[in-house]
Order: C-alpha cells, then structure tokens, then sequence
C-alpha cells in the first residue's frame, strides 16, 4: 500500500509546549542511553565483528526504573527512538553511514509516534496525541477519507514553530493510462529544467530575492561575535530565513510536479545521482538545493496516483552530446558550449537538444516511437 506524508501546524498550548521538550529531551537522552552501552558491549565484542553485528539493542522499558520521570512521555516515542538507533547500526554496517553519534542539545527537536489502538485520532481543528491529549492543527488541507494514519512525527524548529507530519497509508489501484503525451526533462543549474519543447521551469523571482537576503544575513552573522546577544538575534533571523526558503522550494517544486504530472501521460528524465553529481563536478550545496531529488520524488507519486508514467533514463547515456536529428554523438562538449551545433547543420540550445534526447531514449524504453 502506498503511503503520504502530511504535515501541519501545531499550536500546543504552554502545558503541552512543556510536555513536548520534555518528550524531545526523553527521546534524546534514551537514545544516547543506548548507544552509550552499545559501545560498551562493541567494546568486548570487539574482535568479533560477526558477533558484534548479532548484539542486541537494551530495550528503553528497561531505563524507566532507574529513571522514571521517562514514564511521563509517549512509551512510543522511545520505542521510536530505539528503532531509529538500530537504523543507524544497520547503516553503519552495510557501510552505508559512519559510526552513530550521540545527540546532543543541538540536535534536531523531534519525535516520532504510532497509531495502535485508535490513540491518534483527528477531530474538529484538533488532533489527539499519545499523553498530550488533543492539541490544536492548522489543517490547511483534507486527508482524504480512505487514507489511515500510521505514525506521526512531531517537530520543534529552531525559530520556535511545531510541525507534526502526519503519515498516511492508503489503498489505491490506478488504471495505468495509456501514453500518448510524453515530455522529456532536462535537469538545469540554474532553472530546475528545461524541456524538449525549451520551457523552462523558472524558480519565482520572490524565492531568488528571498536567496540573496540570506546570503546578506549570513554575512551579517559571521560578523557578530560568537554568543553575543546580537548574533543569536541574526542567527534567528537567519533560521527564520531559511525556514520561509525551505518551504517555497517545495511549494515551488509541488506546482511544477503537478503541473507537469496532469499535462503528460510520462515523463521522461535522467536518473541523476545528485550527490555523485555535485562531488564530482564541485557544485556543492547549490546541486542539493535545487531540490531536483525532491522534485522527482514529488514527480513520480504524482504521476503514479494517475496511473502514469515517470521514466528514468541511465544517466550515463549520452543525452548532451548526441544530436538529436542525426544521431551523431560528439566526442567532447565543454560546460561553456551553450549552443550545440553539429555537422548536419542542426543548431540549439544545448539543453533543448539534450532534452529531446531524453525524450526519445524515453520513447524507445516505452516502446513508442
Ligand atoms: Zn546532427
């Protein structure tokens, strides 16, 4: 079953705001608990490595007699918590992460909560949490009917704001449609893509200008001396900042999905390792922040919901250097060459040209064309 995430405003009232830290700062402490006698039994295992990896985590139940002032917090965060460490572990092992680090205050405020036994229920402006009891939401859209909650994920920022995301589960058979309009994207630095007609999804001018008032609040803070009261009031306005950019990205990114998921029956783009990518070619953050993995992500549930298509090209496929009206592939193109001129005499925009490429790869895995 599919699932979808929700996520919303709280406005916990003072008690509950209270209650909240201090589920924040159980989860945290548990944690750490954890992973500090995990290190401990890693210590005597250490030669072992096959054994190491079999060792159980302590089970949170167990701290409560000797702390018990963790009874007064949602059982389930805590469970969570564990769950969360032993992910950590499996990452750790498969090589996929580094060691797991110990949380500290600085980390994020956060916590995640079950639904069992009808615990978490929504009702009228108000949602029903484990121990909080009901806690004012902004819904600022519906759940629909047919989705069935699963977990919840409750979130401090660092401006002061609370955030639940609101899991969901729901059954869903799309009638797969058939393909008749496909587009094809090409991923850009600077716009998000441009595609194989020459649109180009353009970022709103308010986000770019909200972009360079960070950039002027950075430099302001990195001016202010570490801990004075001036710094941590830039380093609000900073988070602040952040915070409003965060969130028109992916409104941005949930329009252009959107737009692009009714217009086509599939949609046609490079299966581009962005981390890969901007190691590689040292674009740093600027890559991350284009929010192209969100905006496929976004894409592909949209399109599916309606029974369509996104396909993913190989990305070593040589989408930039082909011509895409003779076929002839080139044997180098720098990143200045903005225009892509062959020999047969086709001339355009270099990423229009890698576009219609996409597209027709596309086309041929469909078995169109
Ligand atoms: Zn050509």
């Amino acid at each position: 079953m599919p699932n979808k995430a929700y996520k919303f405003r709280l406005y916990p009232t003072q008690e509950q705001e209270q209650l909240l830290a201090k589920t924040f700062g159980c989860v945290r402490f548990v944690y750490n608990k954890m992973l500090e006698e995990r290190i401990h039994i890693d210590e005597s295992f250490k030669d072992d490595k096959e054994a190491l990896k079999k060792q159980k985590l302590p089970t949170p139940a167990k701290y409560k007699k000797n702390f018990p002032w963790l009874k007064e917090v949602d059982s389930l965060a805590l469970a969570n918590a564990q769950l969360n460490l032993q992910k950590a572990f499996t990452n750790f092992f498969s090589g996929r992460a580094g060691f797991p680090k110990f949380k500290n205050r600085k980390a994020k405020q956060s916590y995640t909560t079950n639904l069992v036994n009808g615990n978490i229920k929504l009702s009228d402006g108000y949602i029903q949490l484990p121990k909080l009891k009901w806690v004012k939401i902004k819904l600022h859209r519906q759940i629909p009917a047919h989705h069935t909650i699963k977990a919840c994920t409750i979130t401090k920022t660092k401006t002061g704001k609370h955030f639940i995301s609101i899991l969901t589960e729901y059954e869903h058979h799309p009638v797969p449609k058939e393909v008749k309009k496909v587009v094809g994207l090409d991923f850009s630095m600077n716009t998000l893509y441009v595609d194989n007609e020459g649109k180009r999804a353009n970022y709103p001018r308010f986000y770019r200008q909200a972009l360079e008032k960070l950039a002027q609040a950075q430099r302001v803070l990195s001016r202010r001396r570490k801990g004075s009261n001036r710094w941590h009031k830039q380093r609000l306005k900073v988070a602040k900042l952040h915070e409003k950019i965060t969130n028109q990205r992916r409104d941005f990114l949930h329009q252009a999905s959107h737009q692009l998921a009714n217009r086509y029956d599939a949609v046609v783009i490079e299966d581009l390792n962005m981390k890969g990518m901007s190691q590689a070619l040292h674009f740093g953050q600027s890559v991350h922040d284009n929010g192209w993995s969100m905006f496929t992500t976004f894409l592909q549930y949209k399109l599916e919901e309606q029974g369509k298509k996104l396909i993913k090209i190989d990305k070593w496929f040589p989408s930039s250097k082909t011509c895409s009206r003779c076929g002839q592939v080139k044997v180098s193109l720098s990143l200045s060459e903005r225009l892509f001129c062959c020999e047969c005499g086709f001339v355009a925009d270099r990423d229009i040209n890698a576009a219609i490429n996409i597209k027709k790869e596309g086309l041929k895995q469909l078995g169109i064309a």
